[in-house]
């Protein structure tokens, strides 16, 4: 449990865990297709659905540790990743102003439309997308490569370099003339994603999201966001697969004490290996929870927010590996768990920043900006 929670965050904690069992028990008896929304509605009534949107759109704009504790806390059970759990969330489109707010943000939150964000380009762009200004429109070309959920999606919040501006988030409809899905795909985790082509397209200049220039910082808000959340669902899952690997030595031990007397938990490799999981979990979670305080305190938090990614991500990695290993062939059989967490792991490894170039940005915030704890 995470030290030193105030009484409100220890009462978040609470709420977590009612919820924690309600969802672990309703993933056992609902079927896959219906779980979302009965999911929803248990999150609903916990309080816990409205946490990641702001309460100018209804609901509570929970902060950093709050959300970590959730997170965290739902993964340790392995429901984190269920649909529904938390309502729609703003993301860049919370700084649009009209028309975006009523005609996109709207009927976003209440479920009626669908988004997609898009800042990945193809490896071969010759440039970033970018867009002119023509008269009230900008022109919009490029590519994005790599568009989570973007082939349901109604409209795409896209990173686009505005000539004469700069970068800038602006919102293309994905049924604009100009706008081509250039291909459809399904990746190792289970989630669907989409690569866009965009020729001419022509959108209103009201589309840009926010003042123009500030486009990269507005995305990466959202991006540092979803690090947060990767990060504590990354380390609920470390507590997951280490109860795991935990429950199976008592079981094996249970197992052999049946005939011998002295049978005791693990082998000594066994020991070392769990305790060297337990001692990263504890770095990784650790970090997790200072770098959701330096949020809450605003501070200038986006190096720990890397470094938290990372750290939780290759943790849960090395985690899962040793899992896999110490609980033998049956955590390999389609269904299991551990299975399922091994095929999720390595997405998260690359969305929002593979390690490499996390680190590489770490070592640029540290020597370039001055900017970045220990
Ligand atoms: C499940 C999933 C969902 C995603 N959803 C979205 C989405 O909704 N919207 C979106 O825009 N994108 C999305 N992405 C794309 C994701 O952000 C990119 O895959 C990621 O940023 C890596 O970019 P890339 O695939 O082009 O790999 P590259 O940038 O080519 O990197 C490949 C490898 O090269 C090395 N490398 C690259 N650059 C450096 C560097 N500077 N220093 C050191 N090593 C380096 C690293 O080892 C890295 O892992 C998603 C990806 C995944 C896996």
């Amino acid at each position: 449990m995470p030290d030193f929670l105030d009484t409100e965050h220890t009462e978040v904690l609470r709420t977590a865990e009612r919820l924690a069992d309600e969802l672990a028990a309703l993933a056992g008896r609902v079927a896959e297709g219906d779980i979302g929304a009965a999911v929803r509605e248990s999150s609903k009534a916990a309080g816990v659905f409205g946490m990641t949107q702001p309460v100018a759109f209804g609901g509570t704009g929970a902060g950093a540790l709050a959300l970590a504790i959730v997170r965290d806390t739902l993964a340790s059970r392995n429901v984190g990743h269920l649909p529904g759990v938390f309502g729609p969330s703003p993301g860049v489109l919370a700084e649009g102003g009209e028309p975006l707010r009523s005609q996109f943000l709207l009927p976003y939150l209440a479920g009626d439309m669908r988004s997609g964000f898009g800042f990945t380009e193809p490896a071969e762009a010759a440039r970033h997308t970018w867009a002119r200004r023509d008269g009230d429109d900008l022109v919009v070309n490029g590519a994005k490569s790599y568009v989570t959920g973007g082939a349901d999606a109604d409209f795409i919040n896209a990173l686009v370099e505005v000539d004469g501006i700069g970068p800038a988030m602006v919102l293309i409809e994905t049924d604009r003339a100009g706008v081509t899905l250039g291909q459809r795909f399904g990746t190792l985790d289970g989630s669907h994603h989409a690569a866009f082509i965009f020729s001419d397209v022509r959108v209103p200049a009201t589309h840009v999201i926010g003042e123009a220039g500030g486009g990269l910082r507005r995305a990466m808000r959202q991006i540092n966001a979803t690090r947060m959340a990767i990060a504590a669902d990354c380390i609920g899952l470390c507590r997951f697969a280490i109860d795991l690997v935990e429950q199976t030595l008592v079981e094996r031990a249970r197992r052999h004490g049946l005939q011998e007397e002295s049978a005791r938990v693990g082998t000594d490799l066994e020991r070392v290996t769990l305790g060297g999981m337990r001692i990263a979990a504890y770095a990784a979670r650790s970090a997790l929870y200072r770098t959701a305080r330096l949020l809450d305190a605003s501070e200038n938090a986006v190096n720990e927010v890397m470094a938290a990614k990372s750290l939780a991500t290759e943790t849960l990695s090395r985690i899962c590996d040793g899992a896999v290993q110490l609980v033998g062939g049956t955590a390999l059989v389609d269904g299991h768990p551990l299975a399922d967490i091994l095929r999720r792991v390595h997405a998260l490894q690359l969305a929002e920043g593979p390690t490499e170039v996390l680190a590489a940005n770490v070592a640029r915030g540290r020597l370039d900006l001055g900017l970045g704890r220990m």
